[in-house]
Order: structure tokens, then sequence, then C-alpha cells
């Protein structure tokens, strides 16, 4: 084992040969990276022998927490009985199939078939491909132009960053046309005097007025994250996502919600479409699906799409080597019973209230803390330059980067987006470990306080 051999210098050799996602590579290795060697429950350790609590559930997916030996013992049992099969021609396997039945059954609405892929990229890609193919098939080609939002994050496929709202990922390659956006449900940073609920409609209304330019004959589909992740944990006001359905069916526009983040127990509900009464046509799934445990996502299909897909359009001409892996989906179906028999939602809604409460008693008052908010166990600290006016920091960015480096000191992992610190630990933390994990936070957000001041 390479592990084993101690004198075996690590971080030069990932400066050497590795290229990271999401990295600026001169920067990156001006100071030693961390190497993860192993995780239990909600910690990782790393070889320098930190216990590290594990605020993101890796990269928002180990719903189950690190270590759960049904994932391994149903990995294992698949291997050992059938490794690999693919499901292009003519074949299936049980699990995948098992599993499309499984998730259709769970799911909101009429979402009542399955397609696989492995990552929630691939996800979100087959199901833009399918709503132009259902507009395609339907006679109306010209609907292909798809909506999405600024900070929206959708993946790294061309396609998925295209319907994404991040700005330097449409610099690098990924700016293509009949895509479009509109402005995020972002209430601190774009709220003004409104009300939430207020600005809640506003913000929807945005989509409407899009509609108008665009024309709805030439739209395919709006696609959002029901909480927008990576754009700084953008929770909607209550009022938006109902706005949103009744302006997409009014404009016969499809509904895609990509609940890569947000499905599987995130918000207090199994998906986020019910947390926020959302009516989607199409929704993407990854992440949690697994646990993270093994690569694998899912696109659900209501039955507007798939009448079509099924029985108009002949050869969907779109699919993966790895659709449907048997493993994949096995640790799957151990993973859903996981959430099921440990109520994984409700204890997400419930301890998401006590990280909350706990959260607002340490920081609440702190000059730099311009708000705190949460749905389950999916949350944001947003930084402020000024409590009062809720103004951002001159060279945004600097202060979160800062304050995830003291968080990491501390023996913490939080995200920075922008100047915003998100969290969304594993959903079996305890509340000993919410304990912990609230006092490291103050620890950083403190220690910032003090650097930046
Ligand atoms: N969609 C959403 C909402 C995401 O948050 C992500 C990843 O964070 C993706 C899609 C892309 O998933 P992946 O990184 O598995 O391709």
């Amino acid at each position: 084992m390479l592990d084993d051999i101690a004198t075996f210098d690590w971080q030069a050799a990932d400066a050497a040969y590795h290229l990271h996602p999401f990295s600026d590579h001169k920067t990156l290795h001006q100071e030693k990276i961390r190497i993860i060697t192993g995780a239990d429950g909600v910690f990782l350790t790393d070889d320098r022998g930190n216990r590290i609590l594990d605020g993101m559930a890796g990269l928002w997916c180990v719903a189950v927490g690190y270590g759960r030996r049904e994932l391994i013992d149903a990995a294992t049992r698949q291997m050992q009985s059938l490794p690999f099969y693919n499901t292009f021609f003519k074949t299936a396997t049980r699990p995948v199939i098992a599993l499309a039945e499984r998730l259709t059954a769970m799911a909101p609405g009429d979402l009542n078939h399955a397609f696989f892929a492995c990552s929630g990229s691939e996800a979100v890609d087959t199901a833009l491909r399918m709503a132009r193919t259902y507009w395609i098939t339907k006679g109306k080609p010209e609907k292909r132009v798809i909506v999405g939002r600024e900070y929206g994050y959708h993946g790294s496929t061309t396609l998925g960053a295209a319907a994404g709202g991040m700005v330097d990922m449409h610099r690098q390659g990924a700016r293509l046309p009949d895509f479009d956006h509109v402005m995020p449900p972002y209430w601190y940073g774009y709220g003004g005097q409104m009300s939430p609920e207020e600005f809640g409609l506003y913000a929807a209304k945005q989509l409407e007025t899009k509609i108008k330019e665009i024309g709805a004959d030439n739209i395919a589909a709006f696609i959002g994250e029901p909480i927008q992740g990576a754009g700084g944990v953008l929770i909607p006001p209550e009022t938006y996502w109902p706005e949103i359905n009744r302006i997409c069916r009014e404009n016969d526009i499809l509904l895609i919600a990509d609940e890569v983040i947000c499905g599987f127990g995130r918000t207090g509900r199994m998906f986020g479409a019910e947390t926020f009464g959302i009516t989607p046509d199409l929704m993407t799934l990854a992440k949690g699906i697994t646990s993270g445990y093994i690569p694998l996502s899912a696109v659900l299909v209501g039955d507007r799409v798939a009448d079509v897909l099924i029985n108009e359009t002949g050869e969907f001409y779109h699919g993966f080597t790895y659709s449907g892996h048997p493993v994949a989906c096995a640790v799957a179906l151990a993973n859903l019973d996981i959430l099921e028999n440990e109520k994984l939602p409700e204890r997400a809604a419930r301890m998401g209230d006590v990280l909350r409460a706990k959260l607002d008693a340490a920081l609440g008052d702190h000059p730099m803390v311009g708000e705190i908010r949460h749905i389950g166990l999916i949350g944001a600290i947003e930084l402020t330059s000024d409590k009062r006016t809720r103004r951002f920091f001159e060279k945004r960015g600097r202060v979160g980067t800062i304050c995830r480096d003291h968080c990491f000191a501390n023996n913490l992992v939080m995200r920075a987006v922008r100047d915003t610190m998100v969290f969304s630990p594993p959903l079996t933390i305890s509340e000993a470990e919410i304990d912990e994990m609230v006092a490291r936070a103050t620890r950083a957000i403190e220690a910032t306080y003090d650097a930046v001041r």
C-alpha cells in the first residue's frame, strides 16, 4: 500500500501530477495541501492526524455519514455477483430496475420514469436534452432556449455550465446560444426594502419579463435548484416557487427542478420540491442518492415528457456506458433504506432547527454576521461589512476565503461562497457534534473579524 510508504511526498506528487477541479493551480500548492486519509461519522482524518468536522458532508453529498457498513456490504455483494453490465441493448440488471421503481414511487407528482447517469452534471445535461427533444418531437423545434438563474449551478458539462449562472464558467468556453438567465431569489443581497414575501414575487416575475422579451414560443424550459447551493445557499422566500410554477404552466415552459443538492432529505423533506411546493416536469438527482459513496445520478421524468419520449420520439440518442451501473444502484438502494429507516429527512428538519438556534445564540449579534439562514440541514452565515445596511465587502470573496481558512485551522470544513459561509453537514449529525461545529465556526468567525476589521 502506498500509504505505508511514510517517506513518500504526497504533496509534491500532487503538485507535479494532479490537476484539481475548480482550483487555481498556481496558488493551490503555495501551502501544503491536506491529504484526507479516512473518515467516520461526521469526522474526517488527515495526514497530520487532525480530526476535522465535515460541515459540508463532502460536497453536500454524504447524507448518511461516513463509514456505513450497509453501503460497503451492498457494494461488495453486487461486485461479487455482477460488477458491471450496461443497459443499452435490450438488457437491464436487477438493481437498476429496483432503483427506478423505488425512486419513482418516492418522488412527488407524476415523476414516473427514471433515467440514470453518473454525475449531477450528466443528469442536468440529460434533462436539457430531454426537454429540447420533447419540443422537437412536438413539432416545435424553435422552443429551445433554456432559462436559468444568476448564481445557479448546474454542473460542469458545457450544457450544465451554460444553464448555470456562474459567469467565470461562461467565460471559459461555456457561454452558449439559447441559454439565458434571470435574477436569483436572493433576498439578503437584492431584496432592499422589500419584505421577503414581496421580494419572492418580484424575483419570480423577472421570469415573466424574460419570457416576454424572448417569447414563450422560443423557450424550452426553466431550470432551478430549489435552494441555490453553490451560489451561496440562497433560500427563496415562500412566495417564489408557487409563482414560478404558475408562470411556467401559463407559458407552456417545462420546469426542471435540479435537486442534486436538495434531494434525499437535506431540506427536511425527501425532496426540495416538497419543501417548496414545486411541481417539476423533470427532476435531476445525484449526491445524496448514494451519499457520495459511489457516483450515480438520475433524471426523474414526469408523464407529460415521458409519454412523448416513449411513444413519439423514437430512439433517444443519449446515454452513458455507466447509466444504471449495478454497483452504484445497489449502493443507492441500501442508502435509501438508511434514509427511510432512520427517518433522516425528519431528523434533518429537527437538527437543522437545533443548529440554527445555536448559531443564532452564538453569532446572531456578531457585528460581521448579516444573516443566518437555513432550511433543514443546509444553511449559510452571510458575512457583511455593515450589518445594518447589509453591505457586501468591497473585494467580494476575500473575507470569505480568510474565514474558510480559519475554519480549516479550527478543524472544521465550511465552504465560502463569496463572503458567505455555507454548511450542509451529514444528516446524521448529533447534538453534541452540532455544539462542536458551532464552537469551531464561532472561533473561526471571531478570528476572521480580528483579521479584517
Ligand atoms: N446541480 C447542482 C444543483 C449541483 O449542486 C451540482 C454540484 O454541486 C451539480 C448539478 C453537478 O453535479 P456533479 O458535480 O456531480 O456533476
